[in-house]
Order: structure tokens, then sequence, then C-alpha cells
């Protein structure tokens, strides 16, 4: 079998289809993609919206509740505990297939009356403003971090403890704006530290300690860029940092990103991993084109965070924990196997084009289901009818294919159109990965949700701040600050009021 060359359908540039990538497709039964990798993994990450949180009324019981839905989306939402409870049957909502619609058309149908739940937090303590979260406690928007304590402002911050304002972190105590670090106590502003304690603005050291601004150092102790010191003389030299000052410390972060230049660095982040290419792979072997894998992923293309004995798995993102076979997959895994075109679905098997679906097998078109088998839309069959009747709606998405507002055609094969996401492209991680104007994106046929106003009183500008932690008093707990960049960055920056002038500086 030849490579061959495939336009997007989605960006019109071309794309290589290898022969061991038919050779994937036949094992699992499906068409080749119409959509490039990236334009399939901005698809996918139209689905997700890890941090952007509304008030809104559960359907339920009427309460007011934390939701990832705001209140304008037409979905019905439940709050996480009654979502979980025997309340309610999620088997009530089930739809006949439909051979007059297309495919698409009758999912999205499915997904407006199928209760959601408002947030996948699960067994949270005290941790209500976190999402895409597992076993946190006392913590406060955390988002796709599992295992924390008393911890606040992090993505994927894992088995950490009393840190704030992390990326990417795993077990971690007392640290503070951190990317890309493990095993470290007491480390600011660092990015790639490993096993260090007691030091700041570190960057690709390992068991450094007591350290400031070193690059590529191992097992050093009291240096300060790279230069060793006395024990003693380390600790007058940094009291003459004076890092109380806001000012001084961000004149040092200045000086440390043009010492970080001096150095060579890898080309990528590949650690103790064979035949890999991407970037910020530990542990894994048989990998192309994977971006944050980590731990015995084996025999994988085009992933973003996954792994944790990730097998046979392509086109997939937030996946992994003993799964294997998942394809145009997102969000999930754990035991799972043979599961396409899905997202947020785990500990089941043989699932296609289904949503939040666990501890299943042999469901196609389902949303919320626990513990069922032989369902389409919803709806509960024999094996016997389940196994006629699957055959004949791929033939159906085929014959009948879902058309978007933009000519994009989604026969079987395809994962959802982003116009079923429940959610706005710039509320989601999509935005994060392939950032759009709000223009870019409703050109593309994607939706947009304008900043919602928020009423909150400024009560000490960003200019009245002092300088010096020595200057500030505890009252500042009881303030409203104005945000640094006066709500107008792009980067889903806080307002406080609609109408905040642009800075000027
Ligand atoms: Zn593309």
């Amino acid at each position: 079998m030849n490579p061959e060359t495939k336009i997007c359908q989605n960006c019109k540039s071309s794309f290589i289809i290898e022969p061991e990538d038919f050779k994937f497709y036949e094992k699992i039964k499906v068409p080749p993609p119409t959509w490039c990798p990236e334009c399939q993994l901005m698809r996918r990450l139209i689905f997700r919206n890890e941090h952007n949180l509304y008030r809104r009324k559960e359907a339920a019981e009427g309460r007011e509740i934390i939701s990832m839905f705001s209140q304008d989306k037409p979905v019905v939402v439940f709050s996480q505990d009654y979502w979980l409870s025997d309340k309610w049957d999620q088997l009530a909502y089930g739809m006949n297939y439909d051979f007059s619609q297309p495919f698409f058309e009758q999912m999205k149908e499915l997904l407006g009356k199928m209760p959601l739940p408002a947030l996948l937090n699960i067994n949270a303590v005290n941790s209500e403003y976190c999402n895409y979260t597992f076993s946190n406690k006392n913590c406060y928007l955390v988002f796709g971090g599992d295992f924390n304590e008393d911890c606040a402002y992090g993505t994927f911050n894992m088995y950490s403890k009393d840190s704030f304002d992390l990326y990417w972190v795993n077990k971690c105590e007392l640290c503070y704006e951190d990317i890309d670090s493990e095993n470290c106590y007491k480390v600011f502003f660092s990015t790639y530290a490993r096993d260090s304690t007691e030091s700041s603005f570190l960057y690709n050291c390992s068991n450094v300690n007591n350290s400031l601004g070193c690059v590529n150092l191992r097992n050093k102790s009291y240096c300060i860029f790279n230069k060793q010191y006395a024990k003693e003389e380390y600790r007058r030299k940094l009291e003459e940092f004076g890092f109380g000052s806001f000012r001084e410390l961000n004149g040092f972060k200045e000086r440390f990103k043009e010492f970080i230049l001096k150095f060579p660095r890898r080309y990528a982040e590949i650690v103790k991993s064979v035949n890999i290419t991407g970037h910020n792979v530990h542990n894994t072997k048989n990998c192309k084109n994977c971006f944050d894998v980590y731990d015995n992923a084996e025999d994988c293309k085009n992933l973003l965070i996954a792994g944790w004995e990730l097998k046979d798995s392509r086109n997939s993102d937030h996946v992994g924990h003993k799964a294997e076979l998942m394809y145009e997959f997102l969000g999930g895994g754990r035991g799972a196997s043979r599961i396409l075109f899905s997202y947020f679905c785990h500990s089941s098997h043989d699932i296609q084009y289904s949503f939040n679906c666990r501890s299943s097998s042999n469901l196609f078109a389902c949303i919320g289901l626990r513990n069922k088998s032989y369902c389409i839309l919803n709806k509960q069959y024999t094996k016997e009818e389940y196994e006629k009747l699957v055959p004949k709606i791929i033939e159906h998405m085929n014959s009948m294919p879902y058309i978007d507002q933009k000519g994009r055609v989604y026969k079987y094969g395809e994962f959802f159109p982003p116009e079923l996401s429940p959610f706005s492209y710039n509320e989601t991680i999509a935005q994060e990965y392939f950032p759009l104007s709000k223009d870019e994106a409703l050109a593309k046929g994607y939706s947009w949700k304008d900043p919602e106003p928020r009423n909150y009183e400024i009560t000490l500008k960003t200019e009245d701040l002092p300088d010096h932690i020595k200057d500030v008093p505890d009252s500042i707990l009881n303030e409203i600050i104005q945000c640094a960049h006066f709500g107008h960055a792009m980067s889903k920056c806080t307002s406080v009021t609609n109408n905040a002038p642009r800075p000027t500086r």
C-alpha cells in the first residue's frame, strides 16, 4: 500500500496518509479521515470547555449552581450529584433512529434534551470551582488536575499541595508559577525543574537546591546565574535582589529571560523514549507527532496530553490510563478500548459517537449512559437488533451525510461537527491551541461568546497597589483589584466592567 496525499476538507492544506495509517483504519474498521490531523484536533477541542465557569439554574431542582454551561446554552443541566444519582432514567430520553434525516441532526436533538452534568469534577471536597478534575480537596480554579490539596489556579497539576499558579506539574509542594515540573518543594517561577528545592527561576534543572536563576544544572546548590557561591555568600546575595518588590521581581524576570537565551537547549523534550517525534514525551515508545505524552504510551500517533499505558491509539487527546484502540477521541480512557468519535467516556469498550458514557459497551450515538449495552440514541436494543441496526445507520450516514453551514460534509468517520458543541469556540481550549479573533471564528462557522457583563466595583486600582509586599495590609483580601490588562487581553482576561478604559501605557 502506498502513501496517499489528501486535501483537508477544512483548511484545504494537503496531508499524507501513510501505509501504517491505512492498516490502523482497517483494524478499527473506519474510513480514512477527510480533515488533516491538526484540524481534527481543533475540531475535538471545540468540545472541551475546561475553565469558563458560570452561574446557572440546574434543571432538576432549580438551584443556582456553578456550571461550565452558561445559562444561554440550549442544553439541560443537572448538578453533578443529581446527575450521578439514580433519581432519573437516562433511557427515558431515548429516540428511535430516523432514516429520513441526517445522523448528526438526530444527535443534535438528543444533545438538546439529555441532561448533562454541570461540571466534570469528580470526588471533590470543598473544591466547587474546578472542572475536568478528580479527587481534589480544598482547591480553587484547578482544571484538569487530580489529587491535589490546598491548591489554586492550576491546570494539569497532579498530586500537589499548598501551591498556586501551576501548569502541568506533578508532586509539588509550596510551589508557585511553575511549568512542566516535578517533585519540587518551594520552587518558584521555574520551567522543567525536577527534584529540586528552595529555588527560583530554574530552567531545565534537576536536583538543584537553594539556587536562583539557573539553566541546565544538575546536582548543584547555592548557585546564582549558574555561578557557584558559598552558602553564606549565597544568602547575602539573595537578600540584595529585594524580591519583596514587584518591580525588582519583574526586572529579574526579564534578566532571566535574556540569560536563558545564552544556553543550548534540547530540540525537544524527549526523555527515556524511543522512536518518537513530538515534544514533551517521557517513557514512551513508537509514537509519532505526540505532544505532552507520558508513561508507557506505545504505538500511537497524533496525540495531545495522553499516555499512562495508552496503546495503539491515534488522533486523540486527553486520553489514557490503560486504554487502547482509541481514535478521534477526547477526554477519558481508564481501561477503555475501541472508543471512536466520542468524548469523555471511560471504563467502556466498543463505543462510537457517544458522550459522557461510563462502564458501558456497544453504544452508538448515546449520551450520559452508565452500565448499559446495546443502545442507540439512548434507546435499548437486544444484541441482535443492535448488530443489525448499526451497519444500516453507518450506511445511512454515508448516503445522507450532514452538511454544515460552511459546506463541510460529515459522513461516517468524522467526529461531531463543531456546530454540535454545547460551547462557543472561545470558551474552549481550541482557542488556546488555535487562537482566532471573533471575526475569524465566525467566518469559519464557529460560534463565539462575548464576555458576560460583570458589575464588580473596583476598590483598588492597579496603579495604587503597593510595590513592596511589606507595604501590603491584610485588608487587601477584601479589595476588588483592577486587572492590569484592564480586561483587554486576548486570553479571556477578567474584566470588572464592560466599559473599562484601554490602558494608555
Ligand atoms: Zn486541515
